[in-house]
């Protein structure tokens, strides 16, 4: 499971948000040259520089203007939260329909006071093909996108329309109309697809991650994880100078355990003992309990070794003291601990601290097991 800190400004965006924004920022970047080249090629031919030259000019300036604005439109860090992402991608579609918008009413003009057959013909085919461009590369938003669609293409059509096109070229146009309406909604539902199939898989992944640093039985660190930990765990108490204890606990007699009531107690006694082991050190930010293996255990603690080790006792003592509540019988059941402080001359990377816990929880076993017995400073 990952923590993410709260960003300041409200909920840390979605991954799914933020791919959201990366490829509609990827596609906005790549659009914007056509509409300026394909805006002077067309009035070129129409001869707008000709008989309007300042308007012709107006509109190219305006399409300079808004390229430049969707490429200053920048990126957001993955920590960034909900909100400014929103913000951006509403500012990103924003430019997108402001653009269709320009487009739209400099074609209708163009349409309406050009004579030249050919020159109508590369106005309303750039239209055609802006408004495909648009259905494939930005299914992210239906609505949005099918309004910059419309803004793209109706004046087009509007305009061939009222200066008395033929026939069967509104026909043909009203019917591709359709169907880049259709192919927006398909490539809309095919993009969602994608990032519910992306989101699947990062699921699977925190999933997989999650199990392969837990122990299956208890829900404990498993040993991965704390040999992770001890180590990381031993290089910060040497940076900082302070206390850093290692606990070793193994049950008593815990093969007796099996061979008289079967292992499936076994296995219900390691649960109850996980349970409490993890009750009586519960601050996750500075110790860390772990199932070792079979029915060995291990504490970290950033603490003093005098607390720590009184701590341990009172836990040992408890569970020594309540029989463990099975849901057919009750057993009685004991654990020996060693226990070691980290010593910055003797513990290079964790294997000296965790031997010295280990050569203590030997001497617990050897003094008559139920206790705690203390490394000496190494
Ligand atoms: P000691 O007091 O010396 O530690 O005696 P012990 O019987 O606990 O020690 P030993 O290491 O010889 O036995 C450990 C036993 O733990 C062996 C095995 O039957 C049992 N065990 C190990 N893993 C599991 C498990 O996952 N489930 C169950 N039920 N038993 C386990
Ligand atoms: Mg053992
Ligand atoms: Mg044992």
């Amino acid at each position: 499971m990952h923590h993410v800190a709260t960003a300041p400004g409200g909920q840390p965006a979605s991954p799914r948000l933020l791919q959201e924004l990366a490829e509609t920022l990827q596609r906005l970047r790549l659009g914007g040259p056509f509409y300026l080249l394909l805006w002077l090629l067309a009035g070129a031919a129409s001869g707008l520089w000709e008989r309007a030259r300042w308007p012709f000019l107006l509109i190219a300036l305006v399409f300079v203007g808004l390229n430049v604005l969707r490429f200053r439109v920048r990126g957001l860090p993955d920590s960034a939260p909900e909100d400014a992402v929103r913000r951006r991608l509403d500012w990103i579609w924003t430019l997108l329909l402001i653009n269709s918008a320009v487009w739209g009413v400099a074609v209708a003009w163009l349409l309406l006071t050009t004579p030249s057959e050919s020159a109508r013909t590369v106005a309303a085919i750039s239209s055609y093909a802006f408004a495909t461009a648009f259905a494939h590369n930005f299914p992210m938003r239906l609505r949005a996108a099918f309004a910059a669609l419309c803004l793209l293409y109706l004046s087009t059509l509007g305009a061939l329309i009222a200066n008395g096109s033929r026939f069967e070229l509104i026909a043909v146009s009203c019917l591709y109309l359709l169907y880049i309406s259709l192919a927006l909604r398909r490539s809309h539902g095919e993009y969602r697809q994608r990032l519910d199939l992306e989101d699947e898989l990062r699921r699977q992944r925190d999933l997989f991650e999650q199990q392969s640093r837990r122990d299956g039985l208890t829900g404990l660190a498993n040993r991965r994880r704390f040999s992770a930990a001890l180590g990381d765990w031993c290089a910060r108490a040497r940076d900082d100078g302070n206390a850093l204890i290692l606990l070793l606990l193994d049950l008593d007699h815990f093969k007796a355990i099996n061979d008289r009531h079967g292992h499936a107690a076994g296995d219900a006694c390691l649960c109850i003992f996980s349970a409490s082991l993890q009750a009586a050190f519960p601050d996750t930010g500075r110790e860390l309990v772990a199932r070792l293996g079979g029915e060995e255990f291990g504490v970290l603690v950033r603490g003093g070794l005098d607390e720590t080790v009184r701590r341990a006792d009172m836990f040992r003592a408890a569970f020594a003291a309540q029989p463990l509540a099975l849901p057919d019988r009750e057993l009685h059941c004991s654990v020996s601990i060693g226990a070691a402080a980290f010593d910055p001359r003797r513990d290079g990377n964790g294997d000296a601290l965790y031997h010295a816990a280990d050569t203590a929880l030997y001497r617990a076993k050897s003094a008559g097991r139920n206790t705690v017995a203390v490394a000496a400073p190494g």
